[in-house]
């Protein structure tokens, strides 16, 4: 490991072979009917808030992640903050979130005036490290009838957001045991993680309300836009209801019942979305096919290895992840450098939550992991239409 420019040279030269061209990181793609069904909303006229391919991509979404209900909105943050709302997140109350996310997950507690309060991160998923985090709550929380109070800060936490990283399902039972105990609520952040399945369960299903993002940048694409998805009844009725103005249905009278939010997708996003859903099956298979292809162009590689799903775990694989060992973790920017001035689109971790200067007041535990993974983790470009580039 002594010569860091060889290295990287290398890893450029194993990509390279196969890169021709600039690739992004992660590039939208359409091969479906995609163009159909948008031309099919202008033509119509409907191209707004209602229209046939929003109650479509309701149901499609509800039947593909086997979700009693699926509410479609503008984009993965929103339906991060109108699912904390739905679990009683208010102002001034914790909310336990991983440091190593994206920036969303925070704003939306921000939204509500919550305290984001970050956790660590286990290397096994990318995601909340259960154990540091039961250890952790069991020396700063007391409960109080069925609340659980921060003893340091002297503020309520409300609810954890287990985030799935890069699509990688975090290890959702013992999470949900300790959001039990605890007295939490859980909103599974499943921005990334579309198609992916903890235990056989799809992500975003395992607690009972998940989110999506299916901005230009996800496995697939409206545009910008998202979704929630809720196993209650009531729940799912109430946050279509608040997502929509809180409008009464009715033939002329625009009433409306409490405070309601203009989070809807519109048809014209909805029309693009309900095509890529038609693709994602193959999309996911594709995906897969990419990360064993990466696994096997750095399987001799010394210094780190890409990111493999944990055993209870199936990723769809949004983003490939190489991982460098501890001690190689200069090698990082090296290779961000050379990939980069090669017209390869790699880049690293998104800067910890806690160290953005805006978020580096609020409360957390010690986020070691989060903080070593931070240095190691480079993320390759991901495409799914690489595989056919690649002729693989
Ligand atoms: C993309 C993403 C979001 C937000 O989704 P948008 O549609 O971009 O608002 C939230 N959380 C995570 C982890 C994400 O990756």
């Amino acid at each position: 490991m002594a010569n860091y420019k060889a290295i990287a040279e290398e890893i450029c030269t194993i990509l390279g072979k196969t890169y021709t061209e600039r690739v992004g990181l992660h590039e939208p793609h359409f091969a479906g009917n995609e163009l159909k069904y948008v031309s099919d909303c202008v033509e119509t006229g409907w191209v707004s808030s209602v229209g046939s391919y929003v109650d479509r991509i309701s149901e499609d979404l509800s039947k593909f992640c086997k979700s009693p209900y699926a509410i479609p909105v503008a984009n993965g943050t929103v339906a991060l903050q109108i699912a904390l709302e739905e679990l009683g997140v208010e102002s001034d109350d914790e909310v336990l979130i991983p440091s190593l996310t994206f920036v969303a997950t925070a704003n939306a507690v921000l939204y509500l005036k919550a305290i984001p309060h970050f956790v660590d991160s286990d290397v096994e998923s990318l995601g909340v490290n259960c154990g540091k985090l039961a250890e952790y709550l069991e020396n700063i929380a007391e409960i109080r009838g069925n609340e659980c109070w921060n003893t340091k800060t002297k503020r309520r936490i409300k609810a954890i957001v287990p985030v799935h990283v890069f699509g990688h399902p975090v290890d959702m039972d013992p999470l949900l045991e300790i959001a039990k105990r605890f007295h939490l609520g859980v909103v599974e952040d499943a921005a990334e993680a579309i198609g992916s399945e903890y235990k056989g369960k799809p992500a975003g299903t395992i607690a009972p309300l998940g989110t999506l993002s299916f901005n230009g940048n996800k496995v697939i694409t409206t545009g910008g836009g998202g979704a929630i998805l809720a196993a209650d009844k009531a729940q799912g009725e109430h946050i279509k209801h608040v997502a929509n103005t809180a409008k009464i249905q009715h033939a002329w009278e625009f009433r409306h019942t409490e405070k309601g939010y203009n989070f809807r997708m519109p048809n014209l996003n909805a029309a693009l979305g309900c095509a890529q859903l038609e693709i994602l099956p193959k999309a996911l298979e594709m995906k897969r096919k990419l990360q064993a292809a990466y696994c096997d162009w750095f399987s001799n590689f010394e210094d780190g290895e890409i990111f493999t799903e944990a055993s209870y775990a199936k990723s769809n694989y949004w983003l490939n992840a190489m991982i460098l060992k501890e001690e190689s973790f200069e090698l990082r920017d090296a290779i961000l450098d050379s990939t980069n001035a090669k017209q390869i689109g790699t880049r690293p971790l998104w800067v910890l939550m806690h160290r953005l200067d805006f978020l580096s007041k609020y409360p957390k535990m010690n986020l070691s992991t989060a903080e070593s993974l931070e240095k190691r983790i480079v993320n390759l470009p991901s495409s799914w239409f690489l595989v056919d580039k690649f002729g693989l």
